[in-house]
């Protein structure tokens, strides 16, 4: 158990806390023979939840230079990175292969020209799985395009013939277009859609589907953290896929489901007031440090630390320091007796949290980050103030 008053304290600010010895119980029960699971870095690229996952036996989906980077510092051989993302700059490429990493997703012809030409200059075959973007009935949204057209991949057509490339081992599919689903049957109708595609596209091509990756997109609940994706149930759609696919390999490239449920944020109400009838707590942390309530308008799930469970509610809005409207964390049903000096932890918060954020704007303290491994907490990086970046 953390001890979030006596880390506020501490630290003097809002800040995020994980709980690695529970993300690494979770993590290791994920294991499935035949199903490769890899860590999508973006999530949280956390030196310390790096080296969790990596210990759990992911293997780490990079998907800039910089998440590369920490990934080769956390210890991960470049054998166990996969290259992901539409946007491969020369540099990006150039560690890549210099650091050993052989496997790539390919968004692109023109990505494939580039890896091509890399795999000749470091005398080594690499391996690719080209990314496809499907064409979804219906007009769902997701932030990975879901069925608009977004930048990720190309359709099969625009894939055309691929080209002879000698250094280049066409071995696989990767299809990613919808986040955070909740539901096992929409994520078996999803994965058996791509399974007939990828099937269709490898035939087509002339080459063997060795891998067929099925990115991310497991969901957890931020209206009920209890409401859990049960991982047999997960487990037993994968023998259809594999049928469906004739692939050797599944690979999943989890994120939010791998360490969401393990981070928690904790900010402190600096002042109550009633506005034209509406009652607000605004709190020192707000979207400088979560932003994805204003992104995406889902709020995390909160709760005022040491309240008493039977005290009468009010509804609250929540909002952060930053001088725009957006910065609402949340409306929620909180004890009435809430004041200032009380802390909210916010849960969910181990994805998409501290790097997705906007610490820059108005100059905030950026919030610190501290872990629990083995029953120890420990601050990874204590608060900062602005004159550490502002010029
Ligand atoms: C973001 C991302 C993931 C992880 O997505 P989650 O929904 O968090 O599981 C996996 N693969 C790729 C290519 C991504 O961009």
């Amino acid at each position: 158990m953390i001890d979030f008053r006596k880390s506020h304290r501490e630290l003097g600010g809002s800040f995020f806390a994980y709980d690695l010895d529970a993300m690494s119980a979770h993590l290791k029960a994920l294991a499935t023979p035949g199903l490769r699971l890899w860590y999508a870095c973006k999530a949280n690229p956390l030196s310390a939840v790096l080296e969790c996952v990596h210990e759990a036996g992911f293997s780490l989906d990079v998907a800039s230079i910089g998440e590369l980077r920490q990934a080769l510092r956390a210890g991960v051989p470049g054998a166990r990175i996969l290259l992901t993302g539409p946007v491969k700059s020369t540099a990006f490429l150039q560690l890549a292969f210099a650091s050993g990493v052989r496997t790539f997703v390919a968004e692109s012809r023109a990505q494939l020209e580039a890896l091509q030409a890399l795999a000749l200059e470091h005398h080594c075959e690499v391996d690719v799985l080209l990314r496809l973007q499907l064409e979804w009935e219906g007009a769902e949204k997701s932030v990975l395009g879901g069925s608009g057209v977004s930048a990720f991949g190309l359709s099969p057509e625009d894939w055309g013939v691929l080209p002879e490339h000698s250094q280049l081992r066409y071995r696989g599919v990767h299809v990613f277009q919808w986040g955070n689903v909740l539901s096992v049957e929409t994520l078996g109708k999803i994965w058996d859609r791509i399974a007939e595609e990828a099937k269709n596209f490898a035939g087509r091509q002339g080459f063997a589907l060795d891998v067929l990756d099925l990115g991310g997109g497991l969901g957890i609940s931020y209206k009920n953290p209890a409401e859990k994706i049960d991982w047999e149930k997960v487990r037993a759609l994968l023998p259809r896929v594999r049928e469906l696919s004739g692939a050797g390999e599944l690979w999943l490239e989890l994120g939010r489901y791998a360490v969401g449920p393990f981070g928690s944020y904790v900010t402190e109400v600096i002042e109550k007031k009633s506005v034209r009838g509406h009652s607000f707590l605004l709190c020192a942390g707000g979207a400088q440090h979560l932003v994805r309530p204003a992104l995406v308008g889902e709020s995390f799930p909160a709760r005022v630390l040491e309240a008493d469970p039977g005290a009468p509610k009010e509804d609250f809005f929540v909002h952060g320091p930053l001088c725009t409207a957006l910065d609402r964390l949340g409306t929620y049903s909180l004890p009435a007796s809430t004041e200032a000096g009380d802390l909210l932890v916010f849960a969910q918060t181990g994805a998409y949290g501290f790097t997705e954020s906007m610490p820059y704007f108005l100059c905030h303290d950026l919030a610190g980050e501290i872990v629990v491994k083995e029953g120890q907490t420990k601050i990874l990086r204590p608060v900062q103030s602005a004159e550490n970046w502002l010029k």
